[in-house]
């Protein structure tokens, strides 16, 4: 580039800077964070990996193996703006994470810590101090009691070692065990694969699964009895999971539909509502699985609930529980305002629709969905054309899928690719 054309460029960039001072400041603190943090899990990982030393050396390369591709996996995850690098959450767990050590001496405190733009009430221990809390879990929680005894479970997982015991017993009981790691290797670039074959291998043993969550909740009990903070909220955060993982999911009406998809320059069209027919569908061959699969994020919790409650005495049980402190409200308000943000950073576009309509549905004037409902239809609009709308927009399942999420579906897959661009123009006007 010659000197003058340079000068100019940065000319440009320093304008466009300035117009989007705001935007440029978020992105940038969260770029280097990001970077910080990847350059830091690096060094942590290659430590970790040489580390695993307390089995067979055979066992000890499978270990690391399967570790460096998880953590590949998990790299790439992140590099995909999968996380949130947002001071307020992380330093918000540091400190649990500190308090919980400082009471409990022997535990481990030097967690590498993530918070997931997911919305699901969760958080997740990956073996290798890797410690990853949802942005969900701020929304659903209660109190910061509550989530302490959520991070005093993660911390028992973590030093109970369940993660690496599941990867150890599955490489010990499966002869095929090469297969399964090259295919991790393999797919190291397609990280989402990875990713859930990560999670998959650490699942699939429910049995095993479930002895571990009661393990963790026993343990988790231990050190958080030792903060001295009401024991009622330990088990009354599992209720709540429980509660939301039992939620009937949201349902839009189609008079919605006829509403937010009647614009000026597109009338509705009731071909849109059209739907396969599925009434021959015998479901009941599938309610087993089904119940099977409800609470799958949180297995065999009404035991662990019931055997949580007979560690409480009458009196823990009926104090009323403190309140959230403004921390914790204010990061709980954070939550909920990422909720439609985390779909659209997730790439979860079709998903996102579908709460921004579940949202206007009950407040047709909410802004903000309407403003996301132009960004995501921009995103279909961009992927129709591409044909490759099946990465962010589900086939119809009925054995998997509410009546409304399939009629929802429907009508996405019915809207041509113009039908789509008038829609996308219409909200991307809407402003926040
Ligand atoms: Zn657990």
């Amino acid at each position: 580039m010659k000197l003058i054309a340079r000068l100019y460029y940065i000319l440009i960039l320093i304008t466009i800077q300035n117009f989007n001072a705001q935007n440029f400041k978020i992105d940038t603190a969260d770029h280097l964070q990001r970077k910080q943090f990847l350059t830091v899990y690096k060094e942590k990982s290659k430590t970790f990996n040489k580390g695993i030393k307390k089995y067979s050396s055979s066992e000890n390369r499978e270990l690391s193996k399967v570790f460096s591709a998880f953590q590949t996996s998990l790299e790439e995850d992140i590099k995909d703006r999968n996380y949130l690098f947002d001071e307020r959450f992380i330093s918000f767990v540091k400190e649990k994470v500190q308090m919980i050590a400082d009471k409990n001496p022997g535990v481990r405190r030097d967690f590498n810590i993530l918070i997931a733009k997911d919305n699901e009430p969760n958080a997740f221990n990956f073996g290798d101090n890797t410690l990853v809390v949802n942005s969900g879990l701020f929304y659903y929680l209660n109190n910061d009691n509550q989530f302490n005894g959520i991070i005093c479970h993660e911390i028992a997982h973590a030093q109970l070692e369940h993660t690496i015991n599941s990867i150890l017993s599955r490489i010990r009981k499966n002869n095929d065990k090469k297969t399964e790691v090259s295919l991790l290797k393999k797919s190291a670039n397609q990280q989402e694969k990875a990713f859930e074959m990560f999670r998959t291998m650490l699942y699939s043993n429910m049995k095993e699964r479930r002895e571990q969550e009661i393990r963790a909740d026993s343990l988790g009990f231990e050190y958080y009895k030792r903060l001295g903070l009401q024991k009622v909220a330990f088990v009354s955060a599992l209720q709540l999971l429980k509660s939301v993982d039992e939620q009937k999911p949201d349902s839009i009406y189609t008079t919605t539909y006829r509403r937010v998809f009647d614009i000026p320059n597109q009338k509705f069209k009731d071909e849109w509502l059209k739907m396969e027919d599925f009434s021959k569908y015998n479901y009941k061959l599938y309610t087993k699985k089904i119940s099977e699969d409800s609470l799958k994020s949180h297995p065999n919790i009404n035991l662990r609930i019931a055997l949580l409650k007979k560690k409480l005495t009458d009196n823990d049980s009926i104090q009323n529980e403190q309140d959230a402190t403004a921390g914790f409200k204010e990061l709980r308000e954070l939550a909920g305002k990422r909720i439609i943000p985390n779909y659209y950073d997730t790439e979860k576009y079709g998903l996102g629709i579908y709460k921004c309509l579940a949202i206007l549905q009950t407040n047709p004037d909410d802004d903000f969905a309407k403003f996301y409902l132009g960004k995501f239809f921009n995103k279909i609009y961009e992927a129709r054309k591409a044909y490759t709308l099946n990465r962010y927009l589900d086939k119809i399942d009925p054995k998997e899928q509410s009546y409304s999420y399939q009629q929802f579906l429907s009508l996405m897959w019915n809207l041509n690719l113009d039908e789509i661009q008038k829609i996308k123009n219409f909200y991307e006007k809407s402003e926040i």
